[in-house]
């Protein structure tokens, strides 16, 4: 290797390495090179952990996510869908109705005589009750698309998509037939010995003007009257009843027993 002139920005002047010199810069330079690739390695698999460390917490808060959406869209008693997840598919299932101009269909579930049941065989019983109840009707769900939820009390709610008023009057009096071979005793019913429900049933080709609680309303309507038929019975809305008392939820309803007229 030659001497060699290397200007040195510093002095502004040319500077004359000696052959040695150039070797031991080389040297250096070469083992600064070694360093800063090993340095820029670190750094790269520091970046890889770091990165892969950010994947795993953005999964495990996506799954907290997860499991927080279905904890508020369940019942904490029956483990089945609540009203809030209730509200929301009969809102979404009512606008693709009426997209496709198709049929939503609602059944209104109401255990009989369930005060005079709680009465008599205690609140923790009635519970049990109600367990019984939710997971027979989930059972029950003839398609993937229906869906079964709490509404509140001892009443239960079905949607069905694509279901006309006819369909829908059959399925709820299977759930009806399924609910009395429980078999669960209820001494103090003044229907029966076991554990019945009425059902309210209704179906509407959601219209532009026409809002989801309607559909609701007329499935009310209808368990109503099958209370004041004398329970344990389906029922299906039929106009005639558009002016009839309102079913009231919970216990604030004018019991069929003592209304008048
Ligand atoms: P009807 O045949 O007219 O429906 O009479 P009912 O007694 O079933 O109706 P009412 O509305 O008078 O009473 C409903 C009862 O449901 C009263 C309430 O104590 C009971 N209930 C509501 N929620 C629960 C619950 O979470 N657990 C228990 N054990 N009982 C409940
Ligand atoms: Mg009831
Ligand atoms: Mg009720």
């Amino acid at each position: 290797m030659p001497d060699y002139d290397q200007y040195n920005p510093d002095s502004g002047r040319f500077q004359r390495f000696t052959q040695k010199q150039m070797r031991e810069a080389y040297k250096v330079l070469y083992q600064e090179v070694l360093v800063s690739r090993e340095a820029a390695n670190i750094t790269a698999r520091l970046v890889v952990e770091q990165i892969a460390r950010v994947e795993e917490v953005n999964q495990s808060l996506a799954q907290a996510n997860e499991e927080l959406k279905k904890l508020t869209n369940l019942d904490g008693l029956t483990g089945i869908a609540n009203r809030r997840y209730h509200d929301d598919v009969i809102n979404r299932e009512w606008r693709r109705c009426q997209r496709t101009n198709s049929s939503l269909a609602a059944i209104m579930i109401d255990i009989d005589h369930f005060k005079l049941y709680n009465d008599h065989y205690g609140h923790i019983t009635g519970d049990h009750c109600l367990q019984q109840v939710a997971k027979e009707l989930q059972r029950g769900a003839r398609r993937v698309s229906d869906s079964v939820a709490r509404y509140g009390g001892e009443e239960f709610v079905c949607l069905m998509p694509d279901c006309s008023a006819e369909a829908a009057i059959n399925v709820a009096e299977l759930i009806r037939q399924r609910i009395r071979k429980l078999q669960i005793p209820h001494a103090t019913s003044k229907i029966d010995t076991i554990l019945t429900v009425s059902q309210g049933v209704a179906a509407m080709v959601p219209s532009r003007d026409s809002v989801p609680s309607e559909l609701i309303r007329r499935a009310d309507k209808a368990l109503y009257q099958a209370k004041m038929l004398g329970r344990d019975r389906v029922v299906v809305y039929d106009e005639s009843m558009a002016d009839s008392c309102p079913h009231v939820h919970n216990g604030t309803r004018t019991d069929p027993d003592t209304a008048s007229g």
